[in-house]
């Protein structure tokens, strides 16, 4: 039996592992390692609360740990308490699928002001991650401005305007519906710094947002009506989200607004130049651009010079997420991926990366299946070149490494029981469950 460790136990990481399981000959035995003392990687954390059938995939996760050949490894970090050296000497082959946990910085000027917050952290803070218990939010001031033009900025700006009495039976973290309860947020602004045929959003996510009761979305004509060569572009086959969006953004301009006590103003050709504030963010300068055709066809955005200010209590950056390295582990800093081909490390030997540490941070949960397919197909060609061997390596030996190093390691019956636990404390008040938000909270559960 040939043993595989996975890292990273989301989408991804899942979906390498049940590949592998799923090869008879040769058979694999897969660890399947995490950071957090949880499984599920964005689908626990990322997957807004309110978007609860997009969990449901984890129903596929569950049925894949319960695999014979199958162990969880969580609460521990590779690079840290386990080497990449360790694995390599415990396993005939690694598959690296830790995601893209970082945040893309936008490089302006105060942008490291108190109330200028990442997406990445926002977003772990309403979903329970622990990483973002604690981080400070201000809901006080009326307006937030978001930069970015892609789902996670229409996740954080509904997130934000939602009435909470209609995620109070989701699984958000307690600490995040108490705080969203007090919020005295009215207004959040989506700036994208192109056009609204470029917009990154897809469309379900886009209309969703006129859906939402009590808030009115806001978008003007001038900005959310395409130019003419924007709407050649996508004229025929091949972009219908595109096309799609426009019509929703078109169908916004026809609505206008209802005087409802909150608004989404989704805003277009406008990119950040400074974050304004003495101690914390007080507002933020915007430069209006215009379209220019780039390099490969592909649309850019110029500034102009005209300039805008616009108050605000917040700023969050959601201009996508960055993969980081894991020592010893080839790594391009640039793209924040590891450099492989088809799924195979460069300049390695047995190692294998898939999700978005493998191609960057794009696509749905499912592109991830795809991805590591692809991944698990160049790991067996390497098996049948002879390349990833079997080594005949002693299951209990590492494990008594990961337990000597991590004392608080959860295995699958620790998340069960945290599992458990969750959703017993979440059922009396009609939610799926009630998440533990800090590592000391969920190691606790995991204990029999
Ligand atoms: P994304 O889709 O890549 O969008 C990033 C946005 O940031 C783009 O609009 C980009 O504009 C903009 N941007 C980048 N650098 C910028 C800068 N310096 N100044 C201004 N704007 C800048 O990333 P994401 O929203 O983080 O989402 C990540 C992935 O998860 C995506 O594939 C997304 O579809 C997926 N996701 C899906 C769902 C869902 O299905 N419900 C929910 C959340 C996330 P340019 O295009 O001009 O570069």
């Amino acid at each position: 039996m040939r043993r595989a460790a996975v890292i990273g136990s989301g989408p991804a990481g899942f979906y390498a592992a049940a590949a592998l399981l799923a090869s008879d000959d040769p058979a694999f035995a897969v660890d399947l390692y995490d950071r957090l003392p949880t499984p599920w990687g964005l689908v626990r954390a990322g997957v807004a609360p309110d978007h609860p059938k997009i969990k449901a995939v984890t129903r596929v996760f569950e049925r894949i740990a319960k695999h014979e050949r199958f162990r969880f490894f969580g609460h521990v970090t590779i690079g840290e308490q386990i080497s990449r050296d360790e694995l390599l000497a415990h396993y005939d082959a690694v598959v690296w699928a830790y995601g893209a946990d970082a945040d893309r910085r936008l490089g302006i000027e105060g942008e490291d002001l108190p109330g200028s917050i990442a997406a990445t952290a926002l977003v772990g803070w309403y979903n329970g991650h622990p990483d973002w218990r604690d981080l400070e939010l201000d809901l006080s001031g009326e307006r937030v401005v978001v930069i970015g033009n892609g789902n996670v900025a229409i996740d954080v700006a509904r997130m934000l305007s939602v009435d909470p009495d209609e995620l109070a039976t989701t699984d958000i973290a307690d600490h995040a519906l108490a705080a969203l309860r007090s919020s005295k947020i009215r207004e959040v602004v989506v700036c994208g710094r192109r056009g609204p045929a470029q917009a990154a959003f897809t469309s379900v996510e886009l209309g969703e947002l006129g859906e939402l009761a009590g808030v009115d979305v806001v978008v003007s004509a001038e900005e959310g009506t395409a130019d003419a060569a924007s709407i050649a572009a996508i004229a025929g086959d091949g972009h219908p989200i595109e096309r799609r969006n426009l019509s929703i953004l078109e169908s916004y301009v026809e609505r206008g607004t209802s005087g409802a006590d909150r608004r989404i103003v989704l805003r277009f050709l406008v990119s950040p130049t400074r974050i304004l504030g003495t101690d914390r963010v007080e507002a933020i300068e915007l430069v209006r651009t215009r379209l220019e055709p780039g390099e490969g066809g592909v649309v850019r955005a110029v500034a102009t010079d005209e300039r805008e200010t616009i108050p605000c209590g917040m700023v969050v950056r959601s201009v996508g997420y960055l993969g980081r390295g894991v020592p010893g582990v080839p790594f391009d800093e640039r793209r924040g991926v590891i450099p492989n081909e088809g799924g195979r490390v460069l300049d390695a030997t047995a190692e294998y990366c898939t999700g978005w540490i493998k191609r960057g941070p794009s696509g749905i949960i499912g592109t991830n299946k795809k991805d590591a397919n692809e991944t698990v197909e160049t790991l067996l060609a390497d098996v049948r070149a002879g390349v990833v061997g079997e080594a005949g390596h002693d299951p209990s030996a590492i494990e008594a490494l990961v337990r000597m190093r991590q004392p608080d390691v959860v295995e699958l019956e620790g998340w069960d029981a945290i599992d458990a636990i969750e959703r017993a404390l979440g059922e009396p008040h009609g939610r799926p469950r009630s998440k533990l938000a800090t590592f000391a909270e969920l190691v606790r559960a995991s204990r029999p």
